[in-house]
């Protein structure tokens, strides 16, 4: 699937009525495209950039009821979404993992034990689950000895789940291709198509990877806008006013020798007392996140950690974990993304609600907010108001699988021991068994100290829509965030396992070498910010140089 020269044919298929266009191809698109694909609709999702370029790949990784939203009194939104987190470790086992929180209680903290005793029993009474527990300070301590003994009266363990982003987008939108729907990225909507009498009924999109700018136009029934945060920019062509207030959200991720964890750390910031989090996840551990109100003029750029907030997590992270000493060497990246939440003028905005929203105007749909972890039931409403629209008026409320079940043969020798076995099942699905087969055996060894195979970088090489190196290096494989300097230091390695499968001549491979370093280094180095590092470098030695 998405084979050299994928882009092509599915331009030259595109010139035809749909039922449904949807524009983005966030974890918002994705949902949609697999809920309409599986009704047996004609529908094609545009995505500007590469899929899960935007806030989908910038996530805090957490499948989630938003234990903190309880503390804002937002119950709804956490009952909707333990239940979904459920549903997931149940539907997509190895994608979604299990992830255990320990919830220290420190006396200075404000918030007395027995309140965040209660939190967490309401918490698993919501899901419907018991999965908490008491500790006593030795207890906790015994469990997290990096953790600040100072003030601490013990605390509890509750759970919650976590998942790779970047990968949950793109198996939703490949098992949703695979039942029928079309999925094209660097494909910008540029316009909305209206009848006479201003309905949407279409969209201009533009080919994003053809120097020429080819543009088409689509008509389809119903077209839907999960833009993300880029959504009320969409709805500016039907003159809808702005609702949106993009949060910046950033996190620091560190190598795990340096701060190793067993289980999620809930902690609250010295300062200002706000909810954070420090988990292990894929062979880092990540600390997050800010809560910002995004700048206007940095709008169309992509977002980064500014120096202030870098500051902050680091403070949190070396007031809750002093015995580590981390300081800023220790960071490995950064990444940040922008929360799509609706505009209640909150003052702070963290207290803004994390419940999504259903608009429609002029028959345009927008479906934003929520979060990942509730992606289906945002898909099934957005569907069920566009229904009476579509073809037979299908019924979105029917329960209906989202993952594919996991294949039930695998080849024999198997070329990959349980622990990757487990994690390429999660990431690949049903497509396990053709990447086991059909990569190099000898491929098959861990990248560094990560859970990630070698193999999986000539895969998305060969198979999985790669169109620029960024594509490959942050959102299908995820060394960009989880390696030093990008992985800069492997530079010959990736080199010699995905030039050839992207059929790019030496030329392509170095200015797609040097964009990448150059985009690394602006967004999601440990100081982004302006580009340090020179156009014309060509690899890993630029960067020790
Ligand atoms: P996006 O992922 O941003 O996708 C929108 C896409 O639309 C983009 O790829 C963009 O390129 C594309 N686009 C824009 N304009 C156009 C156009 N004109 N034509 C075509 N395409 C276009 N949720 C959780 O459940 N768990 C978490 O742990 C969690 N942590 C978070 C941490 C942070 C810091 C942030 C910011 C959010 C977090 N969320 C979390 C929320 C969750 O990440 C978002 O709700 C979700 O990713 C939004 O997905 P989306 O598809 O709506 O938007």
């Amino acid at each position: 699937m998405w084979h050299r020269g994928w882009r092509d044919s599915i331009w030259s298929a595109m010139d035809q009525p749909w039922d449904m266009v949807i524009i983005g191809g966030g974890i918002t698109g994705a949902g949609l495209l697999r809920e309409a694909a599986q009704a047996g609709l004609r529908v094609l999702l545009l995505e500007a950039r590469d899929f899960a370029f935007g806030t989908s790949s910038r996530s805090s990784k957490l499948v989630h009821g938003g234990f903190r939203y309880l503390r804002n009194g937002q119950i709804s939104v956490t009952r909707e979404s333990v239940r979904e987190r459920e549903w997931m470790l149940h539907e997509a086992p190895h994608l979604v993992t299990p992830l255990k929180f320990l919830l220290p209680s420190y006396a200075s903290a404000g918030t007395p034990k027995w309140q965040l005793g209660l939190g967490v029993f309401l918490y698993d009474v919501l899901a419907p689950k018991w999965a908490h527990r008491g500790y006593s300070v030795q207890q906790l301590m015994r469990l997290c000895p990096l953790m600040n003994p100072t003030d601490l009266q013990g605390g509890y363990e509750y759970f919650d789940s976590e998942v790779d982003d970047a990968r949950l987008v793109l198996r939703v939108i490949r098992e949703a291709v695979q039942t029928g729907g079309v999925a094209l990225n660097y494909a910008p909507v540029e316009r909305l198509l209206r009848t006479a009498d201003g309905q949407v009924c279409g969209v201009v999109v533009r080919d994003a990877d053809d120097f020429a700018g080819r543009t088409l136009e689509i008509e389809a029934k119903v077209v839907i806008n999960a833009a993300g945060p880029w959504s009320d920019e969409v709805r500016s062509q039907v003159g809808a006013a702005p609702r949106l207030r993009k949060l910046r959200g950033s996190h620091l991720v560190f190598d795990a020798e340096r701060l190793p964890l067993k289980q999620a750390v809930t902690l609250l910031h010295p300062a200002d007392n706000r909810a954070m989090f420090a988990f292990p996840w894929e062979g880092t551990t990540v600390i997050g996140t800010t809560d910002l109100d995004h700048p206007a003029d940095l709008d169309q750029d992509d977002p980064f950690a500014t120096p202030e907030e870098i500051d902050y997590m680091l403070a949190a992270a070396r007031f809750s974990f002093p015995a580590a000493d981390l300081t800023p060497a220790d960071v490995l990246s950064t990444y940040s993304g922008l929360r799509p939440v609706i505009n209640t003028g909150k003052a702070s905005p963290s207290q803004e609600s994390r419940a999504h929203v259903v608009w429609q105007e002029d028959g345009l749909i927008t479906l934003t907010g929520g979060k990942l972890t509730i992606f289906r039931i945002m898909a099934k409403q957005a569907l069920q108001l566009a229904s009476s629209r579509l073809p037979g008026s299908p019924d979105f409320t029917l329960p209906r699988r989202i993952f594919n079940p996991l294949p039930r043969s695998l080849p024999a020798p198997l070329p990959v021991d349980i622990n990757q076995l487990s994690y390429l099942l999660g990431r690949y699905g049903a497509e396990t068994p053709a990447l086991l087969s059909s990569m190099p055996a000898g491929e098959f060894t861990c990248i560094h100290a990560l859970p990630s195979v070698w193999a999986e970088l000539r895969w998305a090489a060969r198979e999985e829509g790669v169109v620029h190196l960024d594509d490959l290096l942050l959102r299908r494989v995820r060394l960009g965030i989880l390696l030093p300097n990008g992985g800069a230091e492997e530079y010959d390695h990736i080199r010699a396992l995905a030039q050839d499968e992207l059929g790019w001549d030496d030329d392509r491979w170095e200015s797609e070498w040097n964009a990448y370093l150059d985009l690394w280094q602006r967004r999601y180095s440990p100081t982004p910010g302006e580009s340090s590092i020179s156009l014309n470098v060509s690899h890993a030695s630029a960067l020790s140089a």
